[in-house]
């Protein structure tokens, strides 16, 4: 069949690869411009190939890791133990293990041991569907404890979701703890995977075995999707039409009904899911700030929630005794911020930095990049398995496997993965 894949990031590469293995004629469209893999490209920055959005996995990403392994890649794929802190009243603790959280300074002893007890029966929760109707922050309050919620969660919450904080569900809390147990070497410590020369690499391993295939990568476009007479599909791209037999959309729910003309239920449905926009700012310093992979910044009115030195966990020739540094910050689209010059947000977010690192003076800076993402992550609130779109459209022929489809765990490459191969199943055989 002639298939059109429209979106180059993780879930439409993967999706356009399984369907040229099926013998499948494949053109994968893709509107951005720069390296491909969509949120999880790479950039070229101070000589050095690095994600444009900090990314690592996890042991327990086995998709993810089954692809790396099918594409040739796994000689690059590295682990390492991170060392992860949090950031909360003017200092970092260290903040990896069970044994870093009894010593929490931040909560009373009593408030560490009820964070601990909630951690694990979230754990040990095994059927998620009893927490749909629950909120993250009535099931902290409830469990963790009103301390905890206060002091740890609700600024963590506040950071990523802002003004959509209370109605996140408690199913999206409990995947974050089974996720970051399932990690784990030994009790102590959290192994975390990272692909050299950044994840773009298999994007465009994957790019290059779909036209080695004999498909098609097409940096164009697409929209304009409708029926054609002969019963068949077609897309505008460029100022001419294609006709495909199968389309599969990977972008966004909002993109594809600017794409594709829908009832209008199902585009009020596929509208209903908020996402939240992202700025990450890589920063290049002259020296490591810090000897820890990941701080969460847990103080209300932070412009950032991590701060993240990924040159402490994954070093590269390339970075030298430099510090390669990624600050990222979730908010609506609709923020200013996300609009806002530059070296404004730059201003913003140094400011806050030199509070978290007295030492570090802004002469320290060698470079910077603003990365921005429109839809970086789906809002999962109270009842989300109502939302979840099919992957069928009321337009036959038409699929949408988006981030907002993943669901009871959180976006990321390893579900994109997963979902890429679904749809390329049941729209390929
Ligand atoms: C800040 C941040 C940090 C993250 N950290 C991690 C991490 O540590 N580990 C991890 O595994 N995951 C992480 N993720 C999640 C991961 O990046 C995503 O889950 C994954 O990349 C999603 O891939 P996707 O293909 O579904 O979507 P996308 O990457 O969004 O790809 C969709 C593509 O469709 C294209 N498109 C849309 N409309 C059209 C059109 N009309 N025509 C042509 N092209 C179109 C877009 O340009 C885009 O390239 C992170 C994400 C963010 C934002």
């Amino acid at each position: 069949m002639d298939i059109a894949v429209i979106g180059a990031g993780a879930t439409g590469l993967t999706a356009g690869f399984e369907l040229t293995k099926r013998g499948h004629s494949v053109t994968v469209y893709e509107k951005s411009e720069g390296p491909l893999g969509g949120l999880a490209s790479n950039q070229t920055i101070a000589g050095a190939q690095i994600d444009k959005f900090y990314h690592h996995i996890f042991t327990s990403d086995a998709d993810m890791i089954s692809l790396i392994d099918e594409t040739g890649l796994s000689r690059d794929l590295m682990w390492k133990d991170a060392r992860n802190g949090i950031f909360s009243g003017g200092r970092v603790h260290p903040f990896t293990s069970p044994t870093d959280l009894l010593r929490y300074r931040g909560l009373s002893l009593p408030g560490r041991v009820r964070t601990g007890l909630a951690v694990l029966r979230a754990k040990g929760c095994r059927d998620y569907r009893g927490l749909e109707d629950v909120s993250a922050r009535d099931w902290l309050s409830a469990n963790a404890g009103r301390e905890s919620y206060d002091k740890l969660w609700r600024p963590l919450l506040d950071s990523k979701f802002g003004e959509d904080a209370d109605s996140v569900g408690g199913v999206w809390i409990w995947n974050k703890f089974k996720l970051r147990g399932s990690t784990r070497r030994g009790v102590d410590a959290e192994s975390l995977g990272y692909l050299r020369g950044g994840f773009g690499a298999l994007y465009d391993r994957l790019a290059e075995l779909i036209e080695q295939g004999g498909g098609r990568v097409v940096r164009s476009e697409a929209g304009d999707i409708s029926k054609d007479a002969g019963g068949g599909l077609s897309l505008a791209h460029g100022g001419g039409r294609e006709r495909y037999e199968r389309i599969l959309f990977t972008g966004s729910p909002h993109e594809l009904c600017q794409a594709a003309d829908l009832p209008p239920e199902y585009a009020l449905r596929a509208r209903s899911v908020r996402y939240k926009a992202n700025i990450c700012l890589t920063l290049i310093t002259a020296r490591r700030l810090s000897d820890y992979y990941w701080v969460t910044v847990a103080e209300r009115g932070a412009p950032f929630v991590l701060f993240i030195e990924h040159s402490n966990l994954f070093p590269d020739p390339a970075f030298g005794v430099r510090g390669f540094i990624f600050l990222s910050r979730y908010l609506d689209a609709s923020d200013p911020l996300f609009a806002a010059d530059e070296r404004y947000i730059a201003d913003v977010f140094f400011s806050y930095l030199g509070g978290m690192f007295p030492e570090f003076t802004r002469g320290e800076i060698a470079q910077y990049e603003v990365r921005r993402a429109r839809w970086a992550q789906p809002v999962v609130g109270l009842r989300h398995s109502e939302r979840l779109l099919p992957l069928g459209t009321p337009l036959e022929g038409l699929y949408i496997a988006s981030m907002s489809q993943i669901y009871p765990e959180d976006r990321g490459q390893n579900y994109a993965v997963a979902l890429g191969r679904r749809a390329a199943a049941l729209i390929g055989g």
